[in-house]
């Protein structure tokens, strides 16, 4: 069964190191595959979740999970490639910012390139909400939170976190 693990919220320090990439070699192994199963299990047990970064739950790693319309996708050591020049500007909130909401500018279309859970190479075209949610699980893995690029504080009325 998959645990549900502790979120942390700022000012912790793995919100603000940049994460490690995951060995290839350590993806198929059943401890590797039970953290994603736990950071999945995580991200579905919260109210109103798009997605949850490893680094959301202390671990220093480049890994992020998303909720999409077909389940949960799991994203290794991901590349992102900002496909357009058009910014759009959403609300976002964050599980490890507790209470803020904010306006955020990111790119209107991302391309990721990544690993699946079962180490096979990966390539999502996204626009709209999922390149939003890429872009903010992505900043994640470096350290970066939305607060840091947000233009104005929002009230947050049915916003997903992420
Ligand atoms: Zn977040």
């Amino acid at each position: 069964m998959p645990k549900i693990l502790d979120v942390v919220t700022i000012p912790a320090k793995s919100l603000r190191q940049r994460s490690q990439e995951v060995e290839v070699t350590q993806i198929g192994t059943p401890d590797f595959q039970g953290f994603l199963d736990d950071l999945i299990a995580t991200m579905e047990v919260q109210h109103n979740a798009a997605g949850l970064a490893a680094p959301q739950v202390g671990r220093n790693i480049r890994v992020f999970v998303v909720n999409e319309n077909t389940g949960p996708k799991v994203y290794i050591n991901p590349e992102i490639e900002v496909m357009s020049e058009t910014v759009v500007e959403s609300e976002e909130g964050c599980f490890s910012v507790p209470g803020v909401w904010g306006m955020v500018p990111r790119a209107k279309k991302v391309r990721l390139k990544s690993l699946d859970r079962h180490g096979r190479r990966l390539e999502t075209a996204a626009k709209g909400f999922q390149a939003i949610v890429f872009q903010h699980e992505f900043d994640h893995l470096e350290g970066v939170l939305f607060i840091d690029k947000m233009t104005h504080k929002t009230q947050g009325l049915g916003t997903k976190s992420v």
